[in-house]
């Protein structure tokens, strides 16, 4: 890896971050806040929210087997991936490499923040090999963007070629791990040490099932941590949702059941779609949704809109042409999916 001064923005790497009233004093000796210019009554809203949401951090930290240092938490994984490139991409100079077909934020942040956004087209079996996103790169290349299980292709990235990548590449490789909970694949969490130059992106809108609260977790070196801290809004974490994330930190076997429930009936629903007529191909998923191909998706999609299911048409997706992505509901949701699709002429 490249010293992390090289791969950080200037301007970044030299500002001096705001200083929120809560990070001057964060102590818990003091009874009296007269410092933060908030109202006194209506508590506990009235209070600005930890800074740094140390709680909510511990109990991650202890689930996940990761030091508080090394957790940083956002308004959705979003926020993590739009700090990456606000931390370490120049607009109109830097550029990221990514998978094709992949999730689309990364390329939307890409845009936003004028950065050119190099895709490199999986295989037919939705793989990559790190030689291919390397050639791709070049000394201006700071992010890879990789997904594993891939949205919305369902499908563990190969290992190796991920260990290939972090081995190989100077800059910084992003495993967007959002549906990891869903997987038979090793998580990269226990790699950090390892590799300084990864950042592993986390969420807890998918298995956690807390998707309106918007929390995101991104873990790294304690160096990089140290920069989203820098850039995030001061209080990018709101009360409510630090305090809900708390309660499902300690409801944690909840999310190991449901985890279990949806593997199960997404075998069900898989198994129920290879008989469909409509229905040409499923491709193999470790996530809680998978991409089928059918007779003709636009068609298949309207269709089930007038019968008021809503799956996603990702036909336009690269190498996902007549896709369609099929998020694991219910039993009762997933039987009146394939009560309609039975019914489909
Ligand atoms: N990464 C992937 C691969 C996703 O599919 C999604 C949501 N669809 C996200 C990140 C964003 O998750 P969050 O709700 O934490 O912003």
């Amino acid at each position: 890896m490249k010293p992390l001064q090289e791969l950080v923005r200037p301007n970044i790497w030299k500002l001096k971050p705001y200083s929120s009233a809560r990070d001057e004093y964060s102590g818990s000796s003091a009874s009296v806040f007269l410092d933060a210019n908030e109202n006194p009554y209506n508590t506990p809203n009235n209070r600005y929210p930890d800074p740094l949401q140390r709680d909510v951090k511990k109990g991650i930290g202890k689930i996940k087997g990761v030091p508080v240092g090394n957790i940083f938490l956002g308004n959705g994984s979003d926020e993590a991936i739009d700090l990456a490139y606000r931390v370490f991409c120049e607009p109109r100079v830097d550029n990221v490499v990514a998978i094709d077909p992949t999730y689309g934020m990364y390329q939307v942040c890409a845009d936003i923040n004028e950065v050119a956004y190099r895709k490199v087209l999986l295989d037919d079996r939705f793989q990559f090999k790190a030689e291919d996103l390397l050639a791709a790169s070049d000394e201006r290349t700071k992010l890879m963007f990789l997904c594993s299980p891939n949205n919305p292709t369902g499908n563990n990235l190969c290992r190796e070629e991920i260990e290939r990548l972090l081995r190989g590449f100077e800059g910084i490789v992003i495993v967007d791990e959002a549906y990891i909970d869903f997987s038979e694949a090793r998580s990269f969490l226990p790699d950090l040490a390892k590799y300084p130059n990864l950042i592993v992106l986390q969420t807890f809108s998918k298995a956690w099932g807390c998707a309106a609260i918007r929390l995101g977790m991104a873990f790294a070196s304690e160096d990089i941590i140290a920069l989203f801290n820098k850039v995030k809004y001061p209080y990018n974490v709101n009360l409510l949702t630090q305090k809900q994330a708390s309660e499902m930190v300690l409801r944690h076997y909840e999310v190991d059941r449901w985890v279990k429930t949806l593997k199960e009936e997404r075998a069900w629903l898989e198994e129920r779609f290879r008989a469909l007529p409509c229905v040409e191909r499923i491709f193999p998923s470790d996530a809680n949704f998978f991409l089928a191909r059918v007779t003709d998706a636009c068609a298949v999609y309207d269709y089930l809109v007038s019968r008021g299911v809503i799956v996603r048409n990702r036909n336009s997706v690269a190498l996902c042409g007549n896709c369609l992505r099929v998020t694991v509901g219910t039993r009762l949701e997933n039987e009146k999916l394939l009560e309609a699709l039975e019914k489909y002429k």
